[in-house]
């Protein structure tokens, strides 16, 4: 499987990080080996000394697709999850102002957060309109909403599978919005989806 991402998908985002918007999607893959295990801490890589949290909605993909058009997009997932998009801030910009790729920065072990449970989009209601939340020790860090992307999530699909066959069980990461932060050693980092708690990580 593969992981897609989407960049500078939330104005507020691309705003604190004083990026252009961008006219069509900005996407990068992370390989399946950056995925977190379940129930284990996010390790703070040697290599960085500002790793940011991106909390992002995931969607799952179910049937295998290639230039699939928007209009049928939705038929090629039914679950919604979350995941946090670890990134080597640092890494990341000594990257960009090389014109570099950034997979060292975001395509590390255990940069690809993603929640156990997935939510079925019929109990989420309206996909356009999904509530988001990243808590760091209790308090709220990160709070989008679906409803504030610049593509959303049946466009992507459209525009990634131009250049990339999507497979079942693959994932696409749809962009962060505001509040990027730091983590520290001990830092918790809850997320909750439509108002559930969806994953708990403790960063060491
Ligand atoms: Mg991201």
């Amino acid at each position: 499987m593969k992981i897609i991402c989407i960049g500078r998908n939330y104005s507020d985002h691309i705003a604190e990080l004083q990026n252009e918007r961008p006219e069509e999607p900005v996407v990068f893959l992370k390989p399946d080996t950056s995925i977190l295990l379940h129930k284990q801490p996010f390790f703070i890589p040697s290599f960085s000394n500002d790793v940011h949290h991106e909390v992002e909605v995931v969607v799952r993909i179910n049937r295998i697709g290639k230039h699939i058009d928007k209009k049928f997009a939705h038929k090629y997932y039914d679950e919604i999850g979350l995941g946090i998009d670890f990134t080597a801030r640092d890494v990341q910009q000594r990257c960009k102002e090389k014109g570099l790729p950034w997979e060292k920065a975001k395509s590390f072990d255990g940069a690809s957060v993603v929640s156990r449970d997935f939510i079925k989009k019929e109990d989420l209601g309206d996909l356009n309109k999904l509530s988001f939340e990243l808590y760091k020790n209790d308090t709220l860090q990160q709070s989008g909403n679906t409803s504030h992307m610049l593509f959303n999530i049946d466009e992507i699909i459209e525009h990634v599978s131009k250049y990339f066959t999507l497979k079942i069980g693959d994932l696409i990461f749809t962009g962060t919005p505001a509040g990027v932060s730091k983590v520290e050693e001990n830092d918790v980092l809850k997320g909750m989806l439509s108002g559930r708690e969806i994953f708990s990580i403790k960063v060491k």
